[in-house]
C-alpha cells in the first residue's frame, strides 16, 4: 500500500498545487496504528498527511454533506462504497458533480481497526479477527463506479458465500420467531443514532426523528419505539442504500443492521428490478420507490 499512499499524496498536491480544487478529503494515520481517519486538506504541503492504508475503512461521501451549501471545489479519493455514495448524494440533488474531482481507488478490502488491535494485543487473537472487516467481507463493488480519475489496480469482489444467505434463513422463520429475533435485537439499540448519522442516503436536512411537532416516533429506548426507529429508517433508504455497511459497523452494540437493509434490497429487486443502487451516474434516474409506475406491484397494500 505504500505505493498507494504515495499516488495519493502525489494528487492531492497536485489538485492544491493546480488550484484545480479548494480542499480535498482522504484519510491520515489515527493515534492508533490499527487507526486511519478521515482528514480535510487545504494546503499542498498538507498532502503528506494523507495515507491509503488497510484501516481506511471510513466512507468518506457522506462528509460531503457538511459542504453541500457551499461553492468550494473537492477532490475526493473514493473505494467503491464511497463511490457509489457520491452517486447517491448527486442523484438526491444534495451535491454538484461540477463541484467534486473524483479520485477512485480499487479497494482491496478494508481490516476491522478493533478486531486487528485486539488480535495484535493477543485478546480474541483469531485469525478471522486479522482478515477483512465485515462490511468488506460482503462487498460486490470494490471499484469506484464514477472517478475523473484512477490510481492503482481494479480488484476483484470479495463476496464470500452467497449474498443473501442470511435474508433467506430468516425469511424460512415463522411469525412468531422473526418476531422475537428482531426484539431481540433491537432492544438492545440505545437510540444514539450513530447509524443514521453514518448514513449517506439518511441525507434529509429534516430528519423525522428530529421533530417533535408532531414527533412521530417516541424518544425512548423501549422495543416499540426501537422498531418503529428502526422500520422507518429502513424504509427511507429502501432502494437507495448503498450497502456501503457504514451503519452496522458504526454501531456501539453490535446489532446486524444489514441484515434489515439487504432484506429491503431484496425485495426491492424482486419487486422493482433487477436493481441495484447508485451503481452509475444517470441523468434524472430515481430509486425504484421515488417513482410511480400505474403497474407497480400493489399487493402489499
Ligand atoms: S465495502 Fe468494499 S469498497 Fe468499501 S471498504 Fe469494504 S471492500 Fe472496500
Ligand atoms: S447505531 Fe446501533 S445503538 Fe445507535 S441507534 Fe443505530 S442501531 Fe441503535
Ligand atoms: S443504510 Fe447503512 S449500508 Fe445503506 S447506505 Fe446507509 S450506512 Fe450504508
Amino acid at each position: 500500500m505504500k505505493e498507494l499512499t504515495d499516488r495519493v499524496r502525489q494528487t492531492a498536491r497536485k489538485l492544491l498545487d493546480g488550484q484545480q480544487v479548494d480542499l480535498v478529503l482522504g484519510w491520515e494515520k489515527g493515534p492508533e496504528p490499527f487507526r486511519s481517519q478521515p482528514v480535510f486538506i487545504r494546503e499542498p504541503e498538507e498532502a503528506e498527511q494523507l495515507v491509503f492504508d488497510e484501516f481506511c475503512i471510513h466512507n468518506l461521501s457522506t462528509f460531503l454533506l457538511d459542504y453541500r451549501d457551499g461553492q468550494e471545489k473537492i477532490g475526493i479519493f473514493v473505494k467503491g462504497c464511497d463511490s457509489r455514495g457520491v452517486v447517491r448524494l448527486i442523484e438526491d440533488n444534495q451535491f454538484l458533480r461540477e463541484r467534486l474531482y473524483i479520485i477512485g481507488i480499487g479497494c482491496p478490502g478494508m481490516k476491522d481497526p478493533l478486531a486487528a488491535a485486539r488480535a495484535a494485543s493477543g485478546l480474541n487473537g483469531t485469525e478471522e479477527n486479522e482478515g477483512l472487516a465485515a462490511k468488506c467481507r460482503e462487498c460486490m463493488y470494490p471499484n469506484p463506479v464514477l472517478y475523473d480519475e484512477l490510481i492503482g489496480d481494479e480488484q476483484p469482489p470479495h463476496l464470500e458465500g452467497e449474498r443473501f444467505a442470511q435474508v433467506k434463513k430468516l425469511e424460512g422463520m415463522s411469525a412468531e420467531e422473526r418476531w422475537q429475533f428482531f426484539s431481540d435485537m433491537f432492544s438492545r439499540c440505545i437510540r444514539c443514532y450513530a447509524c443514521r448519522n453514518v448514513c449517506v442516503a439518511c441525507n434529509c436536512r429534516r430528519c423525522i426523528f428530529d421533530e417533535t411537532r408532531p414527533q412521530w416516533v417516541g424518544r425512548e429506548t423501549n422495543l416499540m419505539d426501537n422498531i418503529g426507529y428502526h422500520v422507518i429508517r429502513a424504509m427511507h433508504v429502501a432502494g437507495r442504500c448503498v450497502e456501503c455497511g457504514e451503519c452496522e459497523r458504526v454501531c456501539p452494540v453490535g446489532i446486524p443492521l444489514m441484515l434489515l437493509n439487504r432484506k429491503l434490497i431484496k425485495d426491492v429487486n424482486e419487486l422493482f428490478g433487477p436493481y441495484e443502487a447508485s451503481l452509475k451516474l444517470e441523468e434524472e434516474a430515481s430509486p425504484p420507490l421515488s417513482v410511480y409506475r400505474p403497474d407497480d406491484p400493489d399487493n402489499f397494500l
